[in-house]
């Protein structure tokens, strides 16, 4: 606490981001990216930003890029918002369309940086229960409400809720914004964009963080009606008129550019999933059907914590969550299979 803090700083309890430590030989499974790195064109394109380029302002509008994520969705670039990462876009998304009287409603366990805006932007929220399988209930999204949001394939779980379920929801709320926080979808599900011109209250939410290998990069996208992405413009402009710089526009619009490479990627990572999740379950372990790329997994006799903190001893680094429901599970990043290998050798050992 610091006399010169305002009364809201002082009561705010930040985000914490999975660690990204600066050692050197680490298998580093901890912060769902990628594990390959980008499209050559990625390079190629930043390596053409001229110093003329650098020396004036980004493209406020970020229009071109806008243009390719409306075209590879079969949207409009009205339809389309972009933000400094999906965690940027999501804070703006939190203030502009989902802070009314009426409580947020969001899965009891999910991305934990929900309930961080909720105090940010003092808005009031109510968990709903995952069922005992760590299902998302849709029909339990029902009653007044201020806005619902959802991530799909829901994180820390990595299970998918299908189309179906999510129309549900929409039909439910006509009179809320529902939004589905895809940061995980293209590593194995159908993303709800193709709901957007049925539905006025649908809000899509990607990242390129994730199947693109862009964490670097820091671009994230909204998708819906225009009236909602117009309000998201109208908060961007009150906070910062170029959330994206020039550099990550012209990589971004390089990496949608090659579709093929996007794919063999992603597919690289399902592949590599199904065999950890088998070779995990052999090992003794239950780990959830996922649709991401991690996976959420207990062993039914070692504690979370004990394999944590043997995994990291061998320079294995995982996320474990001290929160209600999942304190047993470890959530495991997809690597390489070399990275697989390594950590499935070292819980062999820690498990003998
Ligand atoms: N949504 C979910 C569910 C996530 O797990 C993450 C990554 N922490 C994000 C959004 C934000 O990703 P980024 O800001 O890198 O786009």
């Amino acid at each position: 606490m610091s006399r010169f803090w305002s009364e809201l700083v002082g009561e705010l309890t930040p985000y914490v981001p999975g660690e990204q430590p600066k050692l050197g030989k680490l298998v580093k499974l901890n912060t769902n990216e990628h594990p390959y790195p980008p499209s050559p064109a990625v390079l190629k394109a930043i390596a053409s930003v001229s110093p003329d380029e650098l020396r004036g302002y980004p493209d406020p509008e970020s229009s071109e890029l806008r243009q390719a994520f409306a075209a590879r969705h079969g949207l409009a670039p009205d339809q389309v918002f972009l933000g400094n990462g999906s965690d940027e876009v999501l804070a703006h998304v939190f203030q502009a369309l989902l802070k009314h009287e009426q409580p947020l409603l969001f899965p009891d366990i999910t991305y934990s940086f929900y309930p961080v805006w909720c105090d940010l932007y003092k808005i009031n929220w109510r968990e709903v229960p995952l069922t005992p399988e760590f299902l998302v209930d849709p029909t339990a999204y029902r009653g007044s409400n201020g806005g619902i949001i959802i991530p799909n394939p829901n994180a820390p779980t990595g299970i998918l809720l299908g189309l179906d379920g999510i129309r549900t929801v929409l039909e439910q709320n006509p009179d809320s914004v529902v939004v589905i926080d895809e940061a995980y979808i293209d590593f194995g599900g159908e993303s709800a964009v193709c709901l957007v011109p049925d539905f006025d209250n649908l809000l899509v939410v990607q990242t390129m963080s994730k199947s693109w290998a862009l964490a670097g990069l820091r671009v994230g996208v909204a998708m819906g009606n225009e009236t909602l992405i117009d309000g998201l413009q109208r908060v961007k402009n009150s906070f910062n008129s170029y959330p994206l710089d020039t550099v990550a526009q012209r990589a971004g619009v390089a990496a949608l550019g090659d579709n093929a490479y996007f794919k063999e990627a992603c597919e690289k990572v399902v592949a590599s999933r199904e065999q950890l999740s088998e070779a995990m379950s052999k090992l003794g372990f239950d780990v959830l059907p996922s649709a991401a790329n991690f996976i959420l997994a207990r062993h039914p006799v070692r504690p979370a914590r004990e394999l944590f903190a043997a995994l990291r001893s061998r320079g294995i680094i995982v996320r474990h969550f001290e929160r209600p429901r999942i304190e047993e599970y470890l959530r495991i990043s997809i690597g390489t299979p070399q990275q697989c290998k390594e950590l499935l050798a070292a819980l062999a050992e820690v498990l003998d």
